[in-house]
């Protein structure tokens, strides 16, 4: 760990504000412990109120000239910290299971994410295109472009601790944008270490310093702060959906846009005929995979009646040789979860499933033989009913609901019938199902997939989800449209002045 800290820069105690620069900050000391043993790795002093208004000046300044680069050339800033990030894939992977608890596959894949998301903005820094229309005046030309739309804020939550950033950052960047990252105070020593890896690309070239700027703090302080700020044009917050709803009412009362990135309760359709065997890999790597802890986790398994009996005991059997353990070891498969107050939930939730009659069949305490600290919990299995209350709620841990169904009709049914709407899956062969699931009648989540699981997306799409997940897309496709402007121009290039519509106003 010493090496991975000093390789990075982290020391006992970091600054928690950056803008070209890391700012003395004043603001409360936030204590970062390990889950992996509970041991305290080191402390950061957040960014106070005076601290951020540094910062957002800052920013703002930047703007000014950042968004007068050619887009190209703003692509080569990415290009090259996309060059760093894969010098320092080791020791980032490394800190992100050190910090947040993920195997560490997950911890250096969260990276290689990073790193793709790089290449992907690097590319699209040359297609921000807009469309040419036809306009019913002759001699005039019509088309749309897309400008840099300021600073924008960027939260982040703590089980994609840099991934997340990446989305945003990388597309923002390539589109002008200057921004602000508010990352969780739960995982601030991974947004340290990736501002000081863009801090050396941006100290080599001739750019504004205050592109990727950075202020670590609660979110009911310098969260608030951010999210009420006019100077903000866009919040990208990714989390809870509480917390989202916070930020939407915010940002609408000073008509400042949102991507609302927020919670999931994903199921997979398991129909009579699927293969079972990919549905086993799926449903074992969406539910216990990251600990249950990522937005796109498997939540509820709306299984066959017919299939139900033989799929839960493929499932205990397939439960029961998870290698659960210390997160950088090779070979397990679950770490622990990120604090002992999600154990608290996890145990929580529990007691409410009994208390509404469902019946644990797999799982269900914390695990306390052989691990290093208080954080490792049981993935479990629960056999519910969807309309049970504490199943329409995520609770971010590896609890797994399997519910029966009767037919395509009530399982698409039972599938809708939640409040989130992030990810989805169906496995079957029949044609008809798969198609049912995928018309306009069938999942109303934000990503849709047949004999695919619900988690682990490709960056090329875009990303996100509907209901209370917050309707915001991330990433791939023409998700880049949301941190720019539009502007619809004419321009007429003839010697008279028509109307549109044929209207005359001639004296
Ligand atoms: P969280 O809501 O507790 O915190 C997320 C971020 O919001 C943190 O940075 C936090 O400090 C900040 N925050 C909290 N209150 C705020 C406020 N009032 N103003 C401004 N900022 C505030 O979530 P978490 O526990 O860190 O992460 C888990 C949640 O995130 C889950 O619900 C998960 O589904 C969701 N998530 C969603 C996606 C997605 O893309 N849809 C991805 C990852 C995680």
């Amino acid at each position: 760990m010493k090496e991975v800290f000093e390789k990075l820069g982290i020391s006992d105690v970091n600054s928690g504000a950056y803008c070209g620069e890391w700012l003395d900050t004043s603001g409360e000391i936030i204590e970062v412990f390990s889950p992996i043993d509970d041991s305290l790795i080191a402390k950061v002093k957040s960014a106070s109120e005076e601290d951020y208004e540094i910062v957002t000046q800052k920013a703002q300044e930047a703007f000014k000239i950042w968004r007068m680069i050619p887009a190209p050339q703003r692509g080569e800033i990415i290009r090259q910290i996309g060059l760093e990030l894969r010098k320092h894939k080791d020791n980032l992977g490394n800190l992100v299971t050190i910090e947040m608890g993920k195997i560490l596959t997950e911890g250096l894949g969260e990276v290689q994410e990073m790193i793709d998301m790089a290449d992907f903005a690097v590319g699209l820094s040359r297609q921000l295109y807009g469309l040419t229309m036809m306009s019913e005046r002759p001699s005039h030309r019509m088309y749309e472009q897309w400008h840099p739309l300021g600073v924008i804020g960027i939260i982040s939550a703590f089980n994609f601790p840099v991934a997340v950033w990446s989305w945003n950052a990388f597309i923002a960047g390539v589109c002008g944008d200057t921004m602000i990252w508010k990352p969780s105070s739960s995982t601030p020593l991974t947004a340290i270490a990736v501002t000081k890896i863009v801090h050396k690309v941006i100290e080599k070239n001739d750019v504004p310093k205050a592109i990727f700027n950075l202020v670590i703090g609660r979110g009911s302080t310098i969260g608030e702060r951010l999210i009420n700020d006019k100077a903000i044009q866009l919040i990208s917050a990714t989390g809870s959906c509480n917390m989202g709803k916070k930020v939407h009412q915010a940002a609408a009362k000073r008509y400042g846009g949102v991507i609302l990135e927020l919670g999931g309760n994903n199921g997979i359709i398991v129909m009579e005929d699927a293969n079972l065997e990919l549905a086993l890999k799926a449903v074992l790597f969406g539910a216990v995979g990251t600990a249950g802890q990522r937005c796109t986790t498997t939540r509820r398994v709306l299984i066959h009646e017919k299939i139900c009996d033989t799929f839960a005991e493929k499932l205990k059997k397939a439960y029961s040789s998870v290698p659960i353990g210390n997160p950088l070891n090779e070979g397990i498969l679950m770490g622990p979860l990120v604090d002992k107050a999600t154990v608290k939930i996890y145990l929580n939730a529990l007691d409410i499933i009994k208390e509404q009659g469902g019946e644990i069949i797999y799982g269900g305490k914390v695990i306390t033989e052989n691990v290093l600290g208080e954080c490792y919990v049981e993935p479990t299995i629960i056999l519910v009913k969807n309309d049970m209350p504490i199943v329409q709620e995520e609770t971010f841990a590896p609890i797994l609901y399997l519910i029966k169904i009767r037919d395509i009709d009530e399982a698409i049914k039972f599938h809708n019938d939640v409040p989130q709407g992030l990810s989805s899956a169906i496995f079957t062969n029949n044609l008809q199902y798969s198609e049912q699931f995928l018309s306009h009648a069938g999942s109303d989540c934000g990503i849709a997939n047949v004999n695919i699981g619900t988690s682990g997306a490709e960056i090329g799409g875009a990303f996100g989800g509907e209901k209370e997940t917050g309707g915001g897309r991330e990433a791939g496709s023409d998700a880049w449209k949301a941190y720019m402007r539009r502007q619809t121009n004419t321009i007429n290039w003839g010697k008279e002045i028509p109307l549109a519509q044929g209207v005359k106003f001639d004296v």
